[in-house]
């Protein structure tokens, strides 16, 4: 299998501050991959970095012939608001603007996909409710049925299962290996190891740096993990010494006050 998608030392900062360095790398065409790593490991910095909505410090991402429609990418769920007065159906529909056009207009077809795609994820009947009426579970299979609807050849995803009750997280996956098994490219971060051992083949495992990225059963080795662990351990501690100005003359101050 050829790369799809290439990291070539890729850097990936905030305000200068490192959040990935130096990942090198590639995702093979057709690749179910598993991004993996401590809290604050630059997992979805990197999925970030792999759709364009960041752009490279240093160092580059090699997408080919890829173009930006070809990614189906669905945020960590933290950063997704749901405030907006929306239908069920409109926000499948959304997955639809590829065909539509940005100024376009959504066609009798693309109501019946969306109709579909509500199907597969078992929310057929769901079509007039209002987004923010639904449960976690719910929600999700509704991003996932826009998902269905957008029919990209890379589909990532930032822990998709993270709160979300054991039944959908069973269909959703089902969804994700039926993606795969499409020929899609998938790229999913995960905190559940035992997900990723059972189901993805490969994973690159990160701790700001990487740690391993192949075989999932190589590079989710105990020593690999103890490795990441103690890396997320070093930055943890960094932390305290990286105040900024304002941390710092407040704690000096709370140091100055005698203790009467
Ligand atoms: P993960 O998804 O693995 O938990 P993130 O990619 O969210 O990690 O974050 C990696 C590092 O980058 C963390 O230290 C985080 O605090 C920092 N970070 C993430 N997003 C921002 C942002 N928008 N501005 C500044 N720092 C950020
Ligand atoms: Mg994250």
């Amino acid at each position: 299998m050829s790369d799809l998608i290439r990291l070539r030392n890729l850097t990936v900062t905030y305000e200068r501050h490192p959040a990935v360095h130096h990942i090198s790398g590639g995702f093979a065409a057709g690749s179910l991959t598993a991004i993996a790593g401590p809290n604050g490991a630059g997992k979805s910095t990197l999925l970030k970095a792999i759709v364009g909505e960041l752009r490279p410090a240093e160092g580059s991402i090699d997408r080919g012939a890829l173009a930006r429609n070809d990614f189906g990418y669905l945020p960590q769920a933290a950063d997704i608001v749901r405030r907006f007065p929306i239908s069920v159906a409109d926000t499948v529909m959304l997955g639809a603007w590829k065909s539509a056009g940005a100024f376009g207009r959504f066609s009798r077809k693309d109501a019946e996909r969306a109709r579909d795609a509500l199907d597969v994820v078992g929310l057929s009947g769901f079509e007039n409710r209002h987004i923010g009426s639904l449960s976690a579970g719910q929600f999700q299979r509704v991003l996932f049925a826009r998902l269905l609807l957008q029919d990209a050849r890379v589909i990532l995803l930032d822990e998709p299962f993270t709160a979300i009750d054991q039944r959908t997280t069973r269909d959703l996956l089902d969804l994700v290996l039926r993606w795969n098994r499409e020929g899609r490219t998938v790229i999913t971060v995960l905190h559940d190891f035992e997900q990723v051992r059972a189901h993805f083949p490969e994973t690159l495992l990160l701790a700001r740096e990487l740690v391993g990225w192949g075989k999932t059963r190589e590079v989710m080795s105990p020593a690999n993990l103890v490795k990441a662990r103690a890396m997320a351990e070093r930055w943890d501690e960094a932390a305290e010494e990286c105040l900024t100005e304002d941390e710092q003359d407040n704690r000096n101050v709370a140091k100055r006050e005698p203790a009467e």
